[in-house]
């Protein structure tokens, strides 16, 4: 038997970005008491609760003190540090667990993990110096991609080598720490799919969603993705997959290219997000119960909700100055705005997202 959450609950949120202000609100939704735990004093969180502490994530006492006021812990981002983080796993439950942040944390882990886990993905060789590289290169032949193992995420830290020549010194441009050679997917499409696995093993994956990217930030999410139906089924089976393997709880972001032809797609898995994720915003607006909920509801032990999309939806990130564009969006009937309280609209800085429905489907 596990311990179902009672409305009156108080769910403790790492991180104070607009994914933790989002989970912040869809706990509230249902009765919950959300609290914040995030290092930054503006954080775009705490204006949507009033509880909150503004600590360190490296600072042990607070954390566990943090972890003694709530009942259960999640985080929005994947790169908490795992050992503070494990620390607390003994006065409270964390979901989904430090397991998952290890192995979303390093790409060469989740690769490997990937792989055991019977998923498809581009062939990716360990390599941990430039002669390790010129070896790796051997194996997996050019184009081909050189990532750090950790910290990267939007195209950075991550290198396309197309020839010889390129090879030279790339280990050390990329910082000299260890990495992982990958070969370059010629896909046609980039897509994700957003999966949700309840504390007693239920998994619910929404639609998989087309995705485009300016400079290498997320700008647009699409459903439908026209990709045929087999295709979606098929990614969702990966996601089940994962989610079981991983012993998951909680909202997952899995993102896929898509090789082949639009004829006959294939799906390798790009990477997972231990966490809600920008490309399921549009389950806000486009299914019954969202991807924030349906994240809060897997922590607490509810049943999952329904995520079955209802409309045709396109989901647009409002990134830097486009914010500055609200009326025109907010005049739009058929668009929902959010916008997620950050004070100064720097480049590349994800200020907001707009769910523009089309028609019903
Ligand atoms: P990532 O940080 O791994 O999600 O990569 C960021 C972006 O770089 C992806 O969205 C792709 O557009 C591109 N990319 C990453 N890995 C590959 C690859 N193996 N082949 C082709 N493009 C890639």
């Amino acid at each position: 038997m596990f311990d179902v959450l009672a409305p009156g609950a108080r769910l403790g949120i790492l991180g104070g970005g607009q994914l933790g202000a989002m989970l912040a609100s869809a706990a509230s939704e249902i009765g919950f008491k959300p609290y914040i735990y995030a290092p930054e004093a503006n954080s775009p969180a705490f204006q949507r609760t009033g509880r909150f502490m503004c600590e360190a994530y490296e600072n042990a006492e607070r954390l566990a003190e943090f972890a003694r006021s709530v009942d259960v812990v999640t985080y929005e981002f994947e790169n908490v540090p795992i050992d503070p983080l494990a620390a607390i796993e003994t006065i409270v439950p964390i979901r989904p667990g430090v397991r998952a942040l290890e192995t979303a944390q390093d790409r060469l882990v989740e690769k490997q993990f990937l792989a055991a886990a019977a998923v498809p993905l581009a062939a990716f060789e360990s390599v941990g110096s430039q002669d390790e590289l010129v070896a790796a290169v051997q194996t997996i032949g050019f184009p081909c991609v050189l990532k750090t193992r950790r910290f990267g995420y939007d195209g950075k830290g991550q290198l396309i080598l197309r020839s010889p020549e390129q090879l030279e010194g790339a280990f050390d441009q990329l910082g000299g720490g260890t990495c992982v050679l990958e070969s370059f997917v010629p896909f046609f499409a980039e897509t994700s799919l957003i999966a949700a696995r309840g504390l007693d093993g239920t998994i619910s994956s929404y639609e998989m969603a087309l995705n485009s990217h300016e400079s290498h930030i997320l700008k647009t999410t699409e459903l439908p993705s026209g990709l045929p139906a087999q295709i979606l089924d098929q990614a969702k089976l990966f996601a089940n997959s994962i989610l079981s393997k991983l012993d998951y709880v909680g909202v997952m972001g899995i993102e896929f290219f898509v090789s082949g032809t639009p004829e006959e797609p294939e799906l390798l898995v790009n990477e997972i997000a231990p966490r809600v994720h920008n490309s399921g915003h549009w389950t806000q607006d486009g299914a019954l119960v969202d991807q924030f909920e349906q994240h809060i509801r897997a922590i607490s032990g509810w049943p999952l909700g329904d995520g079955s999309r209802h409309s045709d939806v396109t989901m647009l990130n409002l990134i830097g100055d486009d914010v500055h564009n609200w009326q025109v969006y907010a005049a739009n009937p058929n668009f929902r705005i959010h916008l997620y309280g950050k004070e100064e609209a720097r480049p590349g800085r994800k200020m907001g997202h707009v769910n523009c429905l089309t028609k019903p489907v």
